[in-house]
């Protein structure tokens, strides 16, 4: 695994697509946790213990893999009501369902939901259900270090409310475009949201989604102070 810097002991590891894993100060969050993705295929058991998964929407690409880990490392799975109401009946045993503008304050981090354009329906029992309305979060850990995973995405106009009342310095975005935003409309998203680190994702997992990094430092070539970090599916910043 390649490190590169961030600081602020908090390290982020990329799993391809959306998923994530934040870790720091003796807390884990998983966020979006396909770990059996058509980019990589990460054993739960690689992951280590995690505290909580939070599940921005319930498209199969971002519940991925949420029941099974929950079971396997007893996890509080964090999601909307109406989702996480699904997941309950799907056998996590610790859900906490919670709605957007809300924070849920827990073991010394503060997760916030927020906003996405986007939809949101999941699989349950066989069948496509509506699961209530799709998110974002913006995760604060005990020493301030604050990130912001959009979830699947438009860009919208109150990203400028998120750095307000968040700061977050480090944003995770979708760039892929067709689903979710293109690098255009995620370097407009760091410009309102103003960022220290941004990591680009929901790209190239499958071949509509054609963003790619480069194209969004293309954008971002005034904005210096804004770094743009390209994991690779597997890599970890410290
Ligand atoms: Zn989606």
């Amino acid at each position: 695994m390649t490190e590169k810097i961030i600081g602020r002991d908090v390290s982020v590891t990329y799993y391809g697509h959306a998923a994530f894993r934040l870790s720091g100060q003796g807390k884990t969050v998983l966020i979006d946790p396909w770990l059996a993705n058509p980019v990589l295929t990460t054993p739960v058991s690689q992951v280590g213990p995690v505290d909580f998964i939070l599940v921005t929407h319930g498209h199969a690409d971002h519940v991925g893999n949420t029941v099974e880990i929950a079971r396997e490392t007893g996890a509080q799975v964090v999601a909307i009501h109406e989702l996480s109401l699904l997941l309950a009946q799907q056998g996590v045993d610790k859900v906490v369902g919670m709605n957007k503008g809300g924070t849920f304050k827990a073991e010394g981090l503060e997760i916030t939901m927020t906003q996405a354009v986007h939809s949101s329906t999941t699989e349950h029992e066989g069948r496509l259900v509506p699961a209530g309305d799709p998110g974002g979060f913006v995760v604060k850990f005990p020493n301030g270090f604050t990130a912001y995973h959009a979830g699947d995405t438009a860009v919208f106009k109150d990203m400028e409310l998120i750095r307000e009342l968040y700061r977050p310095e480090l944003a995770l975005l979708p760039i892929g475009s067709h689903y979710v935003m293109s690098p255009a409309e995620a370097a407009l998203a760091c410009r309102l949201l103003q960022p220290k680190f941004v990591i680009p994702m929901h790209y190239g997992t499958f071949p509509v989604l054609t963003g790619t990094p480069e194209e969004l430092k293309e954008h971002l070539k005034d904005l210096p102070e804004v770094r743009v970090i390209a994991l690779k599916p597997g890599e970890t910043v410290e």
